[in-house]
């Protein structure tokens, strides 16, 4: 049972509480591993299906995300709620937060759920994004194509991700057929970034305002879908004056959004090294799985720590690592990376491997640099 409280209280809670999350994917799976950790118990809310969060805690709530009567008895038998996955509906976050503290807050939620208000709302803290309209007719989009330039991309402003709801378009496109295709109300054109690479910073807001953000690190895609992670980005290709900008970016954007919780900040290095926020995901973030061996306080950890109302855990890097995700098929190699030197094996315990689906990571650790070895030593004795 959860402990009696007040939902507006700020104190920190105590081993022994019950963190609630929304979502049962392998994110939330970590997050319940590194909150057993802490002594803390997970109780997972998610509707019926394959759900491997489910499989590491002992309670699980399965319904839909807008069962009223299934979310307010939730909202009593857990002490505090986070999310894993962040699309469900307003309603059922604010009728939570009746009953308990939810963090992330809802208006966090409602920002990062739609692409346009995300935008603008980024963009109305002075940070950079590419250029980009509002689309909500086949007249608008032809307008923004006119003023933005093609090729650039359109997506559905809710319920996308790893590329989905989204379409290149090209001079040549018909952009009546490509607005009929997204079957949508809402959209945006964004200008085609022709960019250097992708990086992303996840940074922690703890109750009190303090915040840690892990080092910006380098994202590369296949088929729009996270492939490899490099901690830290390579200071060739990201300059460090470039990763302390992005790493400003997302404490401010932390910051605007008044967040406790984690956010995770995607962002585009352009050829001339500026920097562009593609996305924001107000929870843990696939980019920050190597944060699990190679630092401080890995990502899962420091989303508990922050949920809690605890302090925030020290995010410092202490290794250089490869993270790659194991997607569809790749997870039948398991006995291979299992057997490899210096590899960690991370499998999410999916019924089957589908075309596209995240069914484990590896993370590589790397030597140390001298120098980053002598800045971790030489800071502590
Ligand atoms: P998203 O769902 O917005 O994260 O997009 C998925 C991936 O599509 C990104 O990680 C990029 O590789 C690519 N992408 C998205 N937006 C743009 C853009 N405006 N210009 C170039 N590539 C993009």
């Amino acid at each position: 049972m959860a402990t009696g409280r007040d939902p507006k209280r700020s104190a920190a809670l105590a081993p022994g509480a019950v963190i609630g999350i929304i979502g049962g994917g392998q994110l939330g799976r970590m997050t319940a591993l590194a909150a057993a950790r802490l002594g803390f118990r997970s109780h997972v809310f998610c509707p019926p299906g394959d759900a491997p969060a489910t499989q590491v805690t002992d309670r699980a709530t399965r319904a839909a995300y807008d069962d009223r009567a299934a979310l307010d008895a939730f909202a009593r038998a857990v002490d505090v709620v986070t999310f894993e996955f962040e699309n469900i509906p307003h309603e059922s976050v604010k009728l939570l937060a009746d009953h308990v503290p939810v963090r992330p807050g809802w208006n966090v939620l409602r920002i990062s759920q739609d692409r346009a208000l995300e935008k603008s709302f980024i963009k109305g803290l002075g940070i950079a994004t590419a250029p980009y309209a509002e689309i909500t007719s086949p007249d608008a989009l032809h307008t923004a194509a006119r003023q933005i330039g093609l090729p650039g991309i359109l997506k559905t402003s809710r319920f996308g991700y790893d590329g989905k709801g989204q379409q290149r378009l090209e001079p040549a496109s018909d952009l009546d057929a490509a607005w009929r295709a997204l079957n949508t109300e809402a959209a945006v054109l964004e200008a085609f970034v022709d960019f250097k690479c992708e990086i992303s910073v996840i940074v922690a807001r703890g109750l009190d305002g303090s915040e840690a953000h892990f080092d910006t690190v380098e994202n590369r895609h296949v088929n729009h879908t996270l492939d490899t992670t490099i901690a830290p980005a390579d200071p060739t290709i990201v300059p460090a004056r470039v990763a302390r900008e992005a790493e400003r970016i997302a404490d401010a954007i932390a910051d605007g959004l008044d967040l406790v919780g984690l956010l995770a900040v995607e962002m585009f290095v352009t050829r001339d090294d500026r920097v562009l926020v593609n996305e924001i995901a107000p929870r843990p973030h696939n980019s920050g799985h190597w944060t699990i061996e190679a630092a401080e306080t890995s990502q899962f950890e420091q989303h508990v720590r922050a949920v809690a109302g605890w302090p925030l855990g020290s995010p410092r890097r202490l290794a250089d690592a490869e993270m790659k995700n194991l997607i569809g098929d790749e997870v039948r190699d398991w006995q291979h990376h299992a057997g490899a030197p210096g590899v960690k094996l991370h499998i999410y315990g999916k019924d089957a491997p589908r075309p596209g689906r995240k069914m484990g990571h590896i993370t590589r650790l790397k030597p140390l640099s001298k120098r980053h070895l002598q800045s971790i030593v030489g800071s502590r004795w």
